[in-house]
């Protein structure tokens, strides 16, 4: 089989891209590198160095077809961002994906994999776990950006009759268990890399924003899932989707609160981490939990790495081994 997948230079992307490679499919990444990283490229995959606003490249890369699938991972994606620069987040995930989209209907593309978000849940707080036909209401416009990409899709199937799996991630975690990649956000933003690099002793004190949320600790409750069994999901969904469109949420479906994050941490290095105190951080919903039944209903995908030590734990070895992420 033969793959287009966008933003295969970052952590998502790059760690299905490799999940493809190595069940033996041809890979071609797209990425503009803004924040991807050229050594995040698996080997193997042939890399085209395109960014997704230039809708004529687009259409050139799409139109060299067939392609079996187009999984679209590339976007911009810091929550807090996004409510500083509301319409730069809303011009440039819809107006990038709306290039690919156009392009691959053009071309009679057959099957598309979205990369999608529980920021689409994040605009009330909710009784968890958030079932997959839950009410959308985004938190941000980051959230709000993904949920506009979902309907333009809904409109390639009913139109061009263009087959769409949109994946809702919880909290993508861990790395590649045999090392090959790992997670390099700049400015990383996320609590399991900057627990580390805190504990490491390569950042400040982490801030742990608020302490008074309605949970048994204070503190948010979030579901980690890890990055390779997102991966093997996408797989899962591609046999899925030849005769109908599906929305799936992906998750662990068990939540750990911050401080349960800091002591895995803990446990998994057997070093204490620095943290103090901080301030809410605007948006934060207090439990983000997911219920993935209809994904295990309808394609028997589970998630494998239940266990939260393992995923921090392999998250640490890549961090242990590349101090400077994808610079060293
Ligand atoms: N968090 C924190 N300090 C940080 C980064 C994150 O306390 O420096 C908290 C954040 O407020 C949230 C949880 O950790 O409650 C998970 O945040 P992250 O950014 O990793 O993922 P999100 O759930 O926002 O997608």
């Amino acid at each position: 089989m033969r793959y287009l997948v966008t933003g295969g230079a970052g952590f998502i992307g790059s760690h299905v891209a490799l999940t493809l490679l190595d069940a033996g499919h041809d890979v071609v990444i797209l990425d503009n590198l803004s924040t991807g990283h050229r050594k995040a490229i698996p080997s193997g995959a042939q890399f085209e160095h395109i960014d997704l606003v230039d809708s004529s490249a687009v259409d050139r890369l799409v139109a060299q077809g067939p392609w079996d699938a187009v999984l679209h991972f590339a976007a911009i994606s810091l929550v807090g961002a996004s409510m500083a620069e509301p319409y730069h987040y809303l011009r440039q995930n819809t107006l990038t994906s709306l290039n690919l989209i156009d392009a691959c209907t053009k071309y009679g593309v057959k099957r598309f994999v979205f990369s999608s978000t529980a920021a689409l849940f994040g605009g009330v707080d909710r009784l968890p776990p958030i079932p997959d036909n839950a009410l959308v209401d985004p938190g941000s416009p980051y959230g709000e950006s993904k949920f506009f990409v979902e309907r333009a899709l809904l409109w390639a199937d009913r139109i061009h009759g263009m087959k769409h799996a949109c994946l809702r991630y919880f909290n993508a975690a861990g790395s590649d268990i045999s090392g090959r990649l790992g997670e390099d956000h700049r400015p990383e933003t996320h609590l399991i890399p900057l627990a580390i690099d805190a504990m490491l002793g390569r950042r400040p004190p982490l801030k742990l924003f608020g302490h008074d949320y309605p949970t048994p600790d204070g503190t948010c409750i979030r579901d980690y899932i890890h990055v390779a069994d997102l991966a093997d999901a996408h797989i899962s969904v591609i046999d899925q989707i030849c005769d109908r469109s599906v929305t799936y949420n992906l998750g662990n479906g068990k939540g750990y609160s911050n401080l349960e994050i800091i002591q895995s941490v803990e446990r998994v290095s057997g070093r204490s981490v620095p943290w103090e105190w901080a301030a809410r951080r605007e948006g934060d919903p207090s439990v983000l939990t997911a219920d993935f039944s209809r994904i295990h209903q309808e394609t028997g995908w589970q998630p494998k790495i239940n266990d939260i030590d393992t995923i921090v734990g392999s998250a640490l070895r890549w961090r242990e081994n590349h101090p400077n992420g994808y610079s060293d």
